[in-house]
């Protein structure tokens, strides 16, 4: 259908995403209703495709869900809902059994039952892992059993720009979304009963990440102009071991790989965290990532390594195809040689807050996934609850809207924007270069100023750089023009800036946020989410 010369394409559920959130919501909703996906890039690049480690899940007869709940309650810092945790634990390894009904082949022992890993903060071996390749497994298995369901649409090379609501004041709805067409530059609305963000996390805003190109928060962005509720975006987590690359790109080496026996050591080879924490190597993420930087500020060294040449080469190769592979791509071999290792940001605790149906403070909009905060990450997410979280929440968010559909009526089309407000493509050969520009500080300022350790005048300096950015950037977008790399930059700028909000509003250190200005956890004012709504 063509409104106002835009065309229009109506459904029951609109989701954006395709990475584990967004396919699993669609292959559950297509058999109640029409879905149409848009996807950003290809459909499989994603932070999903790019995880190693595992699901996190009790399927061990020795282990308990209380077992579970208590570890990831212990790495949130005081901040997780233990209602929404024990969801998250007992909705578990129902999903992972549906994941393995969709097609994903997980690593099993001889006996036929899962090879269950050990990961950091963990007290059982609970790690559902396909060898080093899980995130992969689980995407391409989503993406096959998607292909048969008629009732999705898939739309790659498609990026969200606003999400559209209807209705004022109490009764405002989300009820679609403006998206640009890359390949065709051009705009599409669409609308839907209700809208599933899956639009994953914001790695891009930093200097160094394990996150792939496509992580850069347009979910929270998005949600954020439009008034919903944005929470714990202070809580940035930073992986203490991404390869040391100088060069360029860098990649994971999994927790896994130190729940298998990896040890942390200085240049000089000496091993360094029974200093820091009493479980040493298997010491929650935070706590070794300020280990690791707290080493190398002292030492002045680039890196600090990971030694793995005990473990022996047989294993390291089984265990570890993947590492073992990217590690000689860079000519460092693991079975021999230790391998270099840094920290780097890798996943947002924080987002867009939901209930525990994965429902926003925005009717009809849900989010699920790494843009979600559901509560169950508290300060400080426990390894591989990640990919569980998306599993369990999206299938939440599907069940609410099937035992609620009559509160998410059709929406009319009245909400189409008019002619005059069209957009037009940016002339980008002309503008990449400022573009870049400003991609670029944004993501020096966040690494320099608002990274592992933190003070105030840091973000007060990285606040006053930011918003000199976001003004410009501003101006771009004011103008109507439009391309991925400038709506990325507008939103990767949002995100940072709510990043840098959060920080300051938190006179405390918890869990992943740690601040020199106020080194001490004060919980009799700070046992809360840090919460920003935008007026509108
Ligand atoms: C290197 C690495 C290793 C990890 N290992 C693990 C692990 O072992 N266990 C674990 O639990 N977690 C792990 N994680 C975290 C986990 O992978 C992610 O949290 C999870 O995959 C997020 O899934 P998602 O569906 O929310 O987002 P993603 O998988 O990132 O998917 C987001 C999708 O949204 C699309 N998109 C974004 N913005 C827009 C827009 N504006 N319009 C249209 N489309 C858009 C993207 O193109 C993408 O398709 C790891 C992460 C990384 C980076």
């Amino acid at each position: 259908m063509m409104i106002n010369d835009l065309e229009v394409i109506e459904s029951d559920f609109l989701v954006i995403g395709s990475g584990i959130a967004g396919l699993v919501f669609a292959l559950l909703a297509a058999d109640k209703g029409s879905v149409q996906l848009v996807t950003k890039k290809d459909s499989f690049e994603s932070n999903t495709n790019h995880a190693q480690g595992g699901i996190a899940c009790v399927l061990d007869p020795n282990d308990t869900f209380e077992s579970h709940v208590e570890d990831t309650l212990k790495a949130g810092a005081g901040l997780c809902k233990r209602d929404i945790v024990e969801i998250l634990v007992q909705e578990g390894p129902a999903m992972v059994r549906q994941l393995v009904e969709w097609g994903a082949e997980f690593t099993r022992n001889s006996a036929g039952t899962f090879d269950l890993g050990r990961e950091g903060g963990h007290s059982a071996r609970r790690i559902v892992h396909a060898k080093d390749l899980t995130g992969r497994e689980v995407e391409h298995a989503l993406l096959r059993t998607l292909r048969d369901k008629t009732n999705v649409q898939m739309h790659e090379h498609q990026i969200a720009i606003r999400l559209l609501v209807a209705g004022e004041g109490r009764q405002r709805r989300c009820v679609g979304a403006e998206v640009y067409d890359t390949v065709e530059s051009r705009v599409v609305c669409y609308l839907a009963r209700a809208v599933l963000l899956a639009t994953g996390g914001l790695g891009q805003v930093y200097l160094h990440t394990t996150n792939p190109a496509i992580a850069t928060g347009g979910g929270v962005a998005m949600a954020y102009r439009q008034g919903v509720r944005i929470a714990n975006m202070e809580f940035i987590q930073f992986h203490p071991t991404s390869f040391h690359n100088p060069a360029g790109e860098t990649f994971l080496i999994s927790e896994a790989v130190r729940g298998e026996g990896a040890i942390l050591r200085t240049l000089d080879r000496q091993a360094f965290m029974e200093k820091f924490h009493p479980q040493a190597n298997l010491a929650p993420r935070d706590i070794v990532a300020r280990a690791i930087d707290c080493e190398m500020k002292q030492s002045g060294a680039p890196h600090v390594y990971l030694d793995v040449t005990h473990l022996g080469r047989e294993f390291i190769r089984e265990r570890f195809p993947y590492i073992t592979a990217c590690c000689l791509e860079h000519g460092v071999d693991p079975t021999r040689d230790m391998i270099p290792v840094v920290p780097a940001a890798h996943y947002s605790c924080g987002g867009v807050l939901t209930d525990r149906w994965g429902e926003t403070s925005l009717h009809g909009l849900f989010a699920t996934g790494e843009v979600a905060c559901t509560g169950v990450h508290g300060a400080n997410r426990l390894a591989s609850n990640s990919l569980l979280e998306a599993l369990v929440f999206s299938r939440r968010a599907f069940e609410r809207l099937c035992r609620s559909a009559g509160e998410y009526p059709a929406p009319s089309s009245a909400i189409i924007p008019r002619e005059k407000d069209s957009y037009h493509a940016m002339d980008e050969s002309f503008e990449a270069v400022r573009i870049a520009h400003c991609r670029e500080e944004i993501r020096r300022v966040m690494w320099d100023y608002v990274g592992i350790v933190r003070n105030d005048d840091r973000l007060r300096l990285a606040e006053r750089r930011l918003d000199l950015v976001r003004k410009e950037i501003q101006d771009y977008i004011d103008s109507r023009a439009l391309s991925r790399e400038l709506l990325e930059l507008w939103n990767l700028a949002e995100a940072a800036h709510l990043i840098v909000r959060s920080a300051l509003l938190r006179k405390e250190s918890r869990g992943l946020h740690y601040t020199t200005t106020y080194p001490e956890k004060d919980d009799a004012n700070w046992l809360h989410d840090t919460v920003l709504v935008k007026r509108i």
